[in-house]
């Protein structure tokens, strides 16, 4: 699981870290808000812990920025003494949770574990989203801003393929593998009609998710802004 970690005191930055990275934890960590919300935005964490007092940027704008650009990774929020929970509530809604400093490892460790337990019963919804999107592998059903669509189990397979490895490229031969099998003779013009249909139905939905074909390797899901903040 990686986190990030968006803290100015560098020491308790450090020790933390190191107690995260004991407990099978990988840490990155930033030191002041700006930093701490451009890692954000590259949406490859699974939990983000922000201190609420930062330089630069205190940790209320820079959960507002990551809510805005709709990256939905779950945050802690450290709160120093003084900052009470019902201030921090009425600042902002975004957090997950919220942490009072100074912390015993142990209490981080637990709400570490609860997030990333709430984040299996998301999944066991069986719903997968990435921006704005979101697909049901279940009911093939694909929801967006302005519609949902009925995808065909093929689609549904290529695009939870996609969504699983977001921000990462994937062959075609790596999608004939997983949505074909292995014994199949599907070539790679199947794949590319496919990805065709997903296309035209996500421009349909209006989003800024898209599925880029990355020449010479396959295909990739991304926003078109760049990012690759799918959760
Ligand atoms: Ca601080």
């Amino acid at each position: 699981m990686n986190i990030l970690y968006v803290e100015d005191e560098k020491h308790l930055a450090l020790s933390v870290a190191q107690v995260l990275e004991k407990n099978n934890y990988n840490v990155e960590l930033a030191y002041d808000g700006e930093q701490g919300l451009d890692y954000s935005l590259s949406g490859q964490y699974d939990i983000i812990i922000l201190d609420l007092m930062l330089p630069k940027m205190d940790g209320i704008n820079v959960l507002q920025e990551i809510r805005r650009a709709k990256i939905e990774t779950p945050v802690i929020l450290l709160t120093a003494k003084g900052e009470t929970k019902d201030k921090v509530n009425g600042l902002d809604g975004g957090a997950d949770d919220y942490l009072a400093k100074p912390f015993q490892m142990e209490e981080l460790l637990a709400r570490l574990r609860a997030l990333g337990r709430r984040k299996g019963q998301l999944a066991a919804d069986n719903m997968l989203s990435c921006g704005d999107i979101e697909l049901n592998y279940n009911t093939l059903k694909l929801y967006g801003n302005v519609e949902t669509f009925q995808l065909t189990l093929k689609e549904s397979q290529i695009l939870e393929l996609l969504i699983l490895n977001k921000g990462q490229a994937i062959s075609t031969a790596s999608i004939i593998e997983k949505v074909w099998g292995w014994d199949t003779d599907t070539e790679d013009s199947h794949v590319h009609v496919q990805i065709a249909f997903l296309r035209k139905k996500l421009a349909l939905l209006s989003t800024s998710v898209i599925i880029k074909t990355i020449y010479g390797v396959g295909y990739m899901l991304t926003l078109s802004e760049e990012t690759v903040d799918c959760v």
